[in-house]
């Protein structure tokens, strides 16, 4: 079995303490590799590492900045398959799934590159004779980069991107289940040239490694996703050194459903995108609120689209939806699952464990739809992140907007309704960072995601708005007076 390295001032070295762990396929249970679990001592080097190779990255020309990530888009194509194949066996992406992510992972790349080009800053009006007053967009600095497992690619990218073309240096901390892809991501960015200490790889534990970079003084930015209750350890332990910090967190997102929508349309739609990368998304909806009057319509075309879902191992090129990523995450929502039908909602398909081989060794959950479900259930309160479905019924939409709203996540919601105005005054009652009406989530590098609503982040992601999180606004007065 082969033992990884991580990347520290331009090389590939072992940590101090030569202590590894392991990562395992969530199809097979079985061991897939082992990567160094880093101590503080490691953190502190590539801290350095990255503090020194600051000035020059940052001085560089934003044309060859932007050249480096052609170079890493151009990279990630030619390695494409070896990519394919670790979001395949470290995460259990369905392969066709998996392809998708890659080509994702080309095109968002290609739009970093160009649209840092375009970033600008402002000329102040003048207020003070023969003065001139500006603010010049500069990196932030050093920024260490956290990421979660769930599509785990993607989420490095969305973060490393940004933060190296706008001058920043990096430390990628990948989350522990994907740290062989942690690393292969590192290996293909290095082939585009980077200086020496721009971007460092450490791999291990988030309660120690993580917290090591948060609090670390050479450290002055933490760009996050994950748990928003690892997002608020983050924020307390970076207020020691007052570091910026974005975080994309939970979400627990409704989609309303009124009794005026295009119910058959919403279901198959909805059900179709609910279970790809086995509703292990952020964005997947927690709660379906339906108007009682289409509810049992819903219910039906909702359950029939489910019950069609090929689950599968994840090479298999006819599977829909793989396994879990990590036994630990089967269980919690094994645990939602159960504590629904203890509180009197009704499982209308899945709800449990496939038993046939070769299903029955790996991490995987039929997929599940959970129904007659109130808004005080355990499962309707807390974000699932596993493929199971909840869905309730609502009587008006006064009432639906209120339930909507009542949660401690904001991330995005869905609206389905015929009637165009009533689509927008809804919309506009959502407290939440993102709707989209009559179509489930689509993500473009174009379009933001994320915000500040509630306990589900601090600042946006992707998009131009991503980018500039990753900016300061240095102001500048010059008299010439
Ligand atoms: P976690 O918060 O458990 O872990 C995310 C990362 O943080 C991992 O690298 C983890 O390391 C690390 N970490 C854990 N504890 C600490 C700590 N104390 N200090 C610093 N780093 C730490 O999230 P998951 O990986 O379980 O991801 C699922 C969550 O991510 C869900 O809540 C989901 O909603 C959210 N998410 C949000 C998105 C958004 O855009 N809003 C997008 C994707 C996911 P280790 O792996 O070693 O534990």
């Amino acid at each position: 079995m082969q033992t990884y390295k991580m990347f520290i001032n331009g090389e590939w070295v072992d940590t101090e303490s030569g202590k590894t762990f392991a990562t395992i396929n969530p199809s097979t249970g079985e061991e897939l590799g082992r990567v160094p679990q880093a101590g503080i001592e490691d953190v502190d080097k590539a801290v350095n590492a990255a503090n020194q190779a600051l000035p020059e990255w940052s001085k560089m020309t934003q044309s060859d900045r932007a050249k480096t990530i052609l170079r890493f888009a151009d990279l990630v194509e030619e390695h494409s398959e070896e990519l394919v194949d670790l979001e395949v066996n470290e995460h259990g992406t369905p392969i066709m799934l998996a392809r998708g992510f890659a080509a994702a992972a080309v095109d968002q790349l290609e739009y970093i590159a160009c649209i840092s080009r375009g970033l600008m800053g402002q000329v102040l009006p003048q207020s003070i004779p023969n003065t001139i007053g500006y603010l010049q967009r500069v990196p932030i600095g050093v920024c260490a980069v956290i990421t979660p497992w769930n599509v785990p690619l993607m989420m490095m990218l969305s973060m490393i991107g940004p933060a190296l073309v706008t001058g920043n240096t990096c430390i990628l901390k990948p989350a522990s289940v994907s740290s062989i892809l942690g690393v292969k991501f590192t290996e293909i960015l290095e082939k585009a040239d980077l200086p020496r200490g721009v971007m460092n790889l450490v791999t291990g534990p988030g309660g120690s490694v993580g917290d090591a970079l948060t609090t670390h003084p050479g450290v002055d930015m933490v760009r996050f996703t994950g748990a928003s209750d690892t997002g608020k350890e983050i924020l307390m332990a970076a207020s020691q050194t007052v570091k910026k910090c974005v975080m994309e967190l939970g979400g627990n997102n409704p989609v309303i459903v009124c009794e005026d929508a295009n119910v058959e349309k919403a279901a198959k739609l909805q059900a179709g995108r609910h279970y790809g990368n086995s509703a292990q998304n952020c964005s997947t909806p927690g709660r379906y609120y339906v108007h009682e009057n289409v509810y049992d319509e819903f219910v039906e075309v909702f359950a029939n689209e489910v019950k069609g879902i090929n689950v599968g191992l994840p090479w298999d090129e006819k599977t829909a939806m793989g396994p879990m990523a990590s036994l630990q995450q089967l269980e919690k929502v094994e645990y939602y699952i159960k504590t629904a039908k203890e509180q009197g909602a009704r499982i209308v398909c899945g709800g449990s464990r496939p038993s046939t081989p070769p299903l029955d060794k790996g991490h995987f959950l039929m997929p599940t739809v959970v129904a007659d479900c109130t808004h005080d259930m355990t499962i309707v309160r807390e974000e699932i992140f596993g493929p199971a479905a909840c869905i309730l019924k609502f009587s008006s939409e006064e009432e639906v907007v209120k339930l909507a709203n009542d949660s401690e996540y904001g991330l995005c919601a869905g609206v389905w309704t015929e009637n165009g105005s009533k689509a927008m005054k809804i919309t506009d009652e959502l407290r939440v960072d993102s709707v989209f009406i009559n179509m489930p989530r689509m993500m473009t590098p174009e379009f933001p995601w994320g915000g500040n609503v509630r306990q589900s982040g601090v600042g946006k992601s992707d998009s131009v708005c991503g980018m500039e999180e990753f900016t300061d606004l240095k102001f500048i007065c010059k008299s010439y007076s």
